[in-house]
Parts: structure tokens; sequence; C-alpha cells
């Protein structure tokens, strides 16, 4: 379990984490499927036998996190599409309330996201949630996503954290396993990173609902 009295770096994931992965899953799901269907006059079911493969192919590398890729890729506006449906950005339960808790204490807050700067800028500024943190980080200015070793390596030359005193907090499962094979010690999951869908069981790591049930304990 969680030492909070060894944690002076609190590392926060992004998207499924502080925010509800169901506006990316609405976007790349259902509205990039219906675009794409439009401008290549495909039917909807065509449109999502082309990209589910092409998707899956990208998962998990920069590439799959990159707006300009996807842009040129599909000859699709992926900023201005996003900016279309900016309204349905949304604070997951309590993330606000767990922030100005952890401010109050003397940690270092960082977000360490996998989102390209035009989709954290987006989100940002919805939000207003830059003013929690000491450092926000992309893997676009690293190099390397969060699920890649080199990117724990290159971060932890720009951010000097101490593993042992370390707590990350990321919806993916992926990332955890890549953030502990690095060695940091705390490593906390999501169950239910996406608000319209089911509670996933994590099945190893510490996992939480929502930042909520932090609050008492941080
Ligand atoms: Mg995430």
């Amino acid at each position: 379990m969680i030492n909070w009295k060894e944690i002076d770096t609190i590392l926060l994931d992004m998207d499924g984490t502080l925010l509800d992965l169901h506006f990316d899953n609405f976007f790349w799901q259902e509205l990039i499927p219906e675009k794409y269907a439009e401008k290549h006059h495909l039917s909807l079911e065509q449109s999502q036998k082309y990209l589910n493969p092409l998707f899956k192919n990208h998962e998990g590398t920069l590439n799959w996190y990159c707006l300009d890729f996807w842009s040129q890729k599909l000859d699709l506006n992926i900023l201005a599409l996003k900016n279309e449906i900016a309204d349905k950005i949304a604070i997951r339960p309590f993330t606000c309330t767990f922030l100005e808790k952890l401010n109050q204490s003397q940690r270092r807050i960082v977000l360490v996201t996998n989102a390209h700067h035009h989709s954290l800028n987006l989100k940002m500024e919805k939000t207003q949630l830059l003013r929690f943190f000491h450092q926000v980080i992309s893997s676009h200015s690293i190099g390397f996503p969060k699920e890649n070793k080199q990117f724990w390596n290159k971060l932890q030359r720009i951010e000097t954290f101490h593993n042992e005193h370390t707590l990350l907090i990321d919806d993916s499962i992926n990332v955890l396993d890549a953030a502990k094979n690095h060695g940091i010690k705390y490593l906390l999951a999501i169950k239910s990173p996406d608000s319209q869908k089911a509670v996933r069981t994590i099945a190893n790591y510490d996992s939480i609902a929502d930042l909520g049930e932090l609050i008492p304990v941080c």
C-alpha cells in the first residue's frame, strides 16, 4: 500500500486520470469514423473497417497520440474536430479537491501525459487545471511515449525525482508496467477512466475509482 509519508513527488496522468476518458473514446471511436466516412464517401461500416486495424497498428506509439500524424494520415483536421466537441471535455469527480489538497502539501506535482501539445493546451484551457502543477510534461517533447522505458529514463534527467519517493497515478496498465520496470515504487491505477463504460478489475496494481478516495489520506 501507499506510504504517503515517503512520497515527495506525484506524477499524474491526464486523460482517464484527471479528465474523463469519454471525450477521447467518443472522439476516436465515434466522431472520427463518422467524419472519415463523410470525407471519403464511405459507409460508417467501411470507415470503421479501415480505421480499426490502422488504430491498432499505432497503439502505444508516439504517432498514436500525435494530432499532426492523424491529420495527415486521415486527411482530416483533427484539432479543428477536437475544438468542435470541446464542450465534452470533463474533469473527473474529485480531481480539483484532490489537487487542492496536494498543493497544500510540500510535494512536487507533475503532469505527465501522452497528449499532443495541441490537445494538452485545449484541455488545460477548458479545465483550468494548469495552476495545480509545478511542471507539465508531454511525451512529445521527450520523444517517446510513456509506454516506452526511454520515456522514464529521459524524464528522470529532466525532473530528477527519486523512484522510491514517487507515486504515479495512471489509467494505462502498459504505462504503469513501464514505470514499474523503471523502478518507480508507488503506482496506482484508475478503475473507471471512462464514465460511460463499466468499472474495470485491475489485477496487478492497487486501484481507485476516483481521486476522491485519496483525499483523506494524502
Ligand atoms: Mg491516461
